[in-house]
């Protein structure tokens, strides 16, 4: 389509077409019934199905089972730092956590701000987390381990996630939801803000494995409770409905593209293309080692900061928006979540051997 360009932010992040398309025709009149999804009462039989049916998209996307819930809930991925601790922290038994990351760290403050002695059980601080620790012991009485499963700032990504046992897995995946395959049944409790790889910004999908939902006692603030948001099926306020709406078209757009596998297909695809390139060169230098690399966003540096501010301005004019790394990081970061097509990836692929043709 004319005028778009390549957009490689790391979210609120690039749409499908075809989605944005969809909301355009059916934003005015929503589907006969003579208003817009904005303006439509979240009590009525109209929305109530489109929830159901966003429900079950999120989870037939994965293969999530009966035993699970998907609540859509406000407040980002950062409200889940608290949330999480606060339904699932059992007395007597610690709150496992594994740093890989400023994401990580969040969670792990958010827990000490709620007097939940988080234990950290391994971190990757100690190179800059640049891999994904791989070794570290945990504790059969935890109340849970929280991982980051993909670290959006770092551009690293956990290959294998940790066995358990009985102890509930809990992953942040705001940036990797989606982007491959997974035994949902490693998880007791996933959520991810919807903006890099899921819809847009405003919603946050918690699935949720029944059985926790029994850890969530009356006293916890009723807008953070699982159990009260599973009860009134993420109907206990006001939603955000265009929100909610939006990843439904997400998840079916991904069932359009022939599901998760076609869609993880085409992911290591453009990663894959990506790191070639920068391996290919001493120009660019990769910043995750290769063992932790994330294929949804790849994080590198080029040999000066100048240049970096060049290559950026110079992407941006060429139509790929986007690549400037964290400001905490510095760098560049092109994030190449599912609604990036290879195109998009062969562009700055091409782009990236010019400028160090002009430049190197
Ligand atoms: C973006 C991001 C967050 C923060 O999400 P908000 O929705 O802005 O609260 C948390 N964790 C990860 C891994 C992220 O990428």
């Amino acid at each position: 389509m004319e005028n778009r360009v390549y957009n490689f932010n790391p979210g609120p992040a690039t749409l499908p077409l075809s989605v944005l398309q969809t909301i355009q025709e059916e934003l005015l009149n929503y589907k006969g019934e003579g208003l817009s999804i904005l303006e439509m009462s979240h009590r009525s039989k109209t929305f109530d199905k489109i929830v159901d049916d966003a429900m079950d998209a999120v989870k037939k996307v994965m293969g999530f089972g009966d035993d699970y819930t998907v609540l859509f809930l406000q407040g980002g991925a950062t409200a889940q730092f608290a949330a999480v601790p606060l339904n699932l922290a059992l007395p007597g038994k610690p709150a496992l956590y594994v740093n890989t990351g400023s994401w990580s760290k969040k969670a792990i403050a958010e827990a000490k701000k709620l007097s939940i002695e988080p234990t950290v059980i391994a971190s990757s601080e100690d190179q800059n987390f640049n891999y994904i620790p791989t070794s570290f012991e945990i504790d059969p009485n935890a109340s849970y381990l929280h991982i980051t499963s993909n670290n959006t700032i770092f551009g690293t990504q956990w290959q294998e996630y940790p066995k358990t046992g009985d102890v509930p897995l809990v992953a942040d995946m705001s940036s990797d939801l989606y982007c491959r395959r997974f035994d949902p049944n490693q998880f007791a409790l996933i959520y991810a803000g919807a903006q890099k790889n899921a819809g847009p910004a405003g919603v946050t999908i918690v699935i949720v494995r029944n059985d926790l939902l029994e850890r969530s006692h009356d006293d916890i603030p009723t807008i953070l409770n699982y159990k009260i948001f599973a009860e009134k099926k993420s109907l206990y306020n006001t939603p955000n409905c265009f929100g909610i709406y939006v990843v439904g078209l997400v998840m079916q757009w991904i069932l359009d593209q022939g599901g998760i596998d076609k869609v993880e297909a085409v992911n290591r695809k453009k990663a894959e293309l990506l790191y070639q390139t920068l391996d290919s060169t001493d120009f660019y230098r990769p910043t995750a080692r290769p063992d932790s690399r994330s294929i949804m966003n790849v994080t590198f540096r080029l040999p000066n900061e100048d240049l970096e501010k060049q290559f950026v301005a110079e992407a941006a004019k060429n139509g790929m928006v986007g690549l400037k790394g964290h400001r905490s990081v510095g760098g560049i970061r092109a994030s190449i979540y599912n609604a990036m097509p290879l195109e998009g990836v062969e562009a700055l692929v091409q782009f990236m051997k010019e400028f160090e043709r002009k430049n190197g």
